[in-house]
């Protein structure tokens, strides 16, 4: 096992992978910029490094201050977090040149799943069920229409480099696609610099579906359920639970086992969150995310299970400590994604935080980096807090949510709280009967 990691993040995971590697007796260092100076990650490591200022580009996205942060702390592998430098395939390459490990999967997997064309291409060939689409990119706008008469409308634009919801339009009709291609092509290189578009069917009604899988790199590979994550705002997860309040034991068994079939069969090593949209009963690939997703503590909930020491163990050459036999679910959890942005425009809101509270009790975990005192520097993402609830099924969930809810003290900046407050009363919310596009719908008649 490792004696020290390099934790090359910030905020509430950073200090989610501080606590599992304490709990592993492994020494932690932290990195920061000149603006997270008196950040909470940057108290709670055993040591911390200053590798820049504020601009992430300079900072949490900088190669060489991290390999460096590395080699003068001596820490032998770099946890990454999710975002910044946490599915950039080139970073991956120079830590292993290193002799560094990085704990997350091998280069070549993250730059083929970061690529959406070459991830369904190798998805549909390892049979995993996908949105009908074109063959690959389309180079022209001739080649669009043609896709897209094929496809029939309607049909959505998507950035191969696409991410965060960025490069994607919807053509509902013939008329609509040479606008629908043109944007896309345009935000796609401005976002990514690189315009390369494939389209897909879209489709009207779909929730969307993730599962969790796991593979220890050695052709061994298990599943940890779905969860759901249809509640969006521009593409963006606001809550997510698991399991999937529609999905049955047999769909769950026969998509989960369809999954780790395929990272097993590509010697997938660590965390992997494989993306569907889901419409009548039927499951459709849309991405592969190489990483651990922000809404991972649902599945540790009903799991039982802490997939950051996982992903350490087998950075670190041991087996998993599970197999799909031990895994099952216990009850239902929920999470909600708390930002410092002012309703109901969600405009970032940093600024000091005069008043910190925490909720506690049975089935509350609180994942947050905020504390009095603290200012919340606006060169980052709004992510403040992760609330998620654990009870024995969705309505006490739910109950505890808005309990939990209730207890949360956050004062001196506007949050995201009273979206959920509101949430909660909905019946749609209460039964889980939506879709993706519902949320987008509430907000423009409710906020
Ligand atoms: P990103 O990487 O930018 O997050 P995704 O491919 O994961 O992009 O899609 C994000 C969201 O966009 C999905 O959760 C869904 O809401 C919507 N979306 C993507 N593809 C389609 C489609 N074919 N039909 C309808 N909605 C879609």
């Amino acid at each position: 096992m490792f004696d020290k990691i390099l934790v090359a993040n910030r905020g509430e995971i950073a200090l989610r992978i501080i606590r599992a590697a304490r709990e592993m007796g492994i020494g932690t260092v932290a990195v920061h910029s000149t603006a997270d100076a008196d950040a909470m990650h940057v108290r709670m490591a055993d040591e911390s490094v200053c590798i820049g200022p504020p601009s992430a580009a300079q900072s949490y996205l900088s190669f060489p201050a991290i390999i460096s942060a590395c080699e003068v702390t001596g820490a032998q592998a770099i946890h990454p977090g999710y975002g910044f430098l946490s599915e950039n395939s080139s970073f991956v390459q120079i830590v292993e040149d290193h002799e560094i490990v990085f704990i997350g999967p091998k280069a070549d997997h993250i730059r083929v799943m970061g690529d959406k064309i070459t991830a369904k291409e190798t998805m549909r060939a390892l049979g995993v069920p996908c949105v009908p689409g074109s063959e690959g990119g389309v180079p022209d706008l001739e080649a669009a229409r043609a896709s897209a008469a094929d496809i029939g409308y309607p049909v959505i634009v998507k950035a191969t480099a696409g991410g965060g919801g960025r490069g994607m339009k919807l053509a509902r009709t013939a008329e609509d696609l040479e606008s629908a291609f043109q944007t896309a092509r345009s935000e796609a290189k401005a976002a990514f610099g690189n315009d390369e578009v494939y389209l897909e069917k879209y489709l009207g009604t779909p929730r969307h579906i993730e599962v969790q899988v796991f593979g220890d790199g050695r052709g061994r590979a298990v599943h940890l359920g779905e969860r759901d994550c249809s509640l969006q705002r521009r593409h963006q997860k606001v809550l997510e639970e698991a399991p999937g309040p529609t999905i049955t034991p047999e769909e769950r068994a026969e998509i989960g086992r369809i999954c780790a079939d395929a990272v097993a069969r590509i010697d997938y090593i660590g965390a992997g969150t494989i993306e569907f949209l889901y419409e009548n009963g039927q499951f459709y690939f849309i991405e592969m995310n190489t990483r651990l997703q922000v809404e991972h503590p649902v599945t540790e909930a009903v799991f039982g299970v802490d997939l950051v020491r996982e992903q350490i163990r087998v950075a670190a050459g041991l087996p998993m400590e599970f197999e799909q036999a031990d895994l099952a679910i216990r009850g239902h959890a929920i999470e909600v994604r708390i930002n410092a942005e002012k309703l109901p425009s969600f405009s970032p809101s940093p600024g000091r935080i005069t008043q910190y509270h925490a909720p506690g009790g049975l089935g509350v975990r609180m994942d947050s980096a905020l504390y009095d005192g603290y200012r919340i520097p606006p060169y980052y993402d709004s992510l403040i807090g992760k609330l998620i609830v654990h009870g024995r099924d969705r309505p006490e969930a739910l109950a505890r949510l808005s309990r939990a809810l209730g207890e949360l003290i956050v004062d001196g900046v506007d949050t995201t709280v009273p979206l959920f407050h509101a949430l909660l009363q909905e019946s749609a919310v209460q039964t889980g009967d939506y879709n993706i596009h519902w949320l987008e719908n509430w907000l423009e008649t409710n906020l």
